[in-house]
């Protein structure tokens, strides 16, 4: 199929990569996004071989490595400080690192500025008042009054989709794992050149994300989603970590001091095991399968996402193959993500048996590695 009208109805980075995919495969794309700032939070995420594969794939890589941090290598810690694996990662394409870290904000500017040249329009501070299909297409009313009429509706409109409770009230909720991630960005130390992850209760990690720049993650367990105040976070994120002997951690605490640099998020999870579509209307990225951040995984399946839902449509003649192609070769990656890296997590809170966290990211690389 070609010369669609796609809606794409959320500019994170599922939705952002879809348009581009869709944009270069001659659809007309428009993105709407609920906030009228497309502000992004500023600490950063990992990405792994496959996304730097599928960055090539949508033509973006020089950009892309550009704004980020490349690293061939993940070292895994014990809470003393001492390195008990050094796993070095597979490199996917040739001539770039197997690992990338990238602040959210530098992301989604290579991202945003991307979608905008490949020709897709891009709506803020809108989002969709009623979707009516009538199997020929779907007619929109959003909530700026203006309509529209399209193709094919993709909600990549994370977590809390908006679609998604439109097309499956009844699909299952987001799911709080007991756990918790504390984040805050820090000057670059020299030593900090690729993934440095401390195993235990309290999970950390420290993550380059340019020659200036890297962040830490903290992951404790939180029984019962206390709320915090965001007057105290700082303080609260140095005291989960004051027992922790690495030297490296000690060095760093003293420097977590500003309240509103702390990004605190409770992790959640969901996972729909049956249909991604419903007539004219597809969900990608978080809206169907929001995994738990210990592999690194979430971005990097909602870009993949977008990649092979743009296959599926120029595969196929009519929308009901392609999208159900699509949601096929999909979900058993993503449920291996979302699983493995629950599993983690519930090990991590003494949920469930402890993994290997070294032998979990070894089994990821491979996994990872494999086509799409
Ligand atoms: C703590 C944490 C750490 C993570 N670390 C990593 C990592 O290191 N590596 C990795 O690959 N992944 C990581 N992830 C996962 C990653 O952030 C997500 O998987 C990814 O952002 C999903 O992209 P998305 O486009 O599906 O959803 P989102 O990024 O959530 O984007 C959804 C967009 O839709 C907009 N929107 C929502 N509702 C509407 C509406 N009704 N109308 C219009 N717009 C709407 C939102 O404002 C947002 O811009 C992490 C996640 C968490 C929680």
């Amino acid at each position: 199929m070609k010369n669609m009208q796609i809606l794409v109805v959320g500019g994170g980075i599922g939705g952002l990569t879809s348009a581009i995919a869709l944009c270069r495969a001659g659809h007309t794309v428009e993105v709407i996004e609920r906030d009228p700032n497309w502000s992004v939070y500023g600490v950063g995420i990992i990405q792994q071989g496959n996304v730097i594969r599928a960055m090539t794939e949508l033509g973006l890589i020089d950009d892309y490595i550009g704004a980020g941090f490349g690293f061939d290598r993940v070292q895994v810690y014990i809470p003393t400080g001492q390195c008990v694996a050094d796993i070095p990662t597979p490199r996917l394409v040739d001539g770039y690192p197997s690992n990338v870290g990238i602040g959210r904000p530098a992301l989604h500017k290579v991202l945003g500025d991307r979608a905008k040249g490949a020709g897709a329009q891009i709506r803020l501070g809108v989002t969709v008042d009623t979707l009516v299909d009538d199997g020929e297409g779907v007619s929109v009313t959003f909530s700026d009054g203006s309509t529209g009429r399209y193709d094919l509706v993709i909600g990549a409109d994370g977590l809390y989709s908006q679609t998604r409770e439109t097309i499956f009230p009844d699909a299952p909720k987001p799911e709080f794992t007991g756990q918790s991630v504390w984040r805050y960005n820090f000057k670059r130390t020299p030593d900090v050149v690729g993934l440095q992850a401390y195993e235990g209760p309290t999970g950390i990690g420290l993550v380059p994300l340019s020659d200036e720049l890297m962040y830490m993650y903290v992951t404790t367990p939180e029984p019962g989603n206390p709320w915090y105040a965001k007057e105290d976070l700082a303080s609260t994120m140095r005291s989960k970590i004051a027992n922790i002997p690495s030297p490296a951690i000690k060095a760093l605490v003293d420097q977590i001091t500003q309240d509103h640099e702390v990004v605190y998020k409770p992790l959640e999870w969901i996972l729909l095991e049956g249909p991604w579509h419903k007539g004219r209307v597809v969900l990608l990225g978080d809206a169907v399968h929001a995994t738990t951040p210990h592999l690194g995984q979430g971005a990097g399946m909602a870009i993949e996402d977008a990649l092979v839902l743009a296959a599926e449509l120029a595969r196929a003649d009519s929308i009901e193959p392609a999208l159900t192609a699509y949601r096929n070769r999909r979900f058993e990656r993503c449920r291996y993500i979302v699983e493995s890296s629950r599993a983690i997590c519930f090990g991590q809170i003494g949920k469930g048996p402890l993994v290997d966290n070294a032998h979990a990211t070894r089994d990821m690389f491979m996994k990872v590695a494999e086509p799409i």
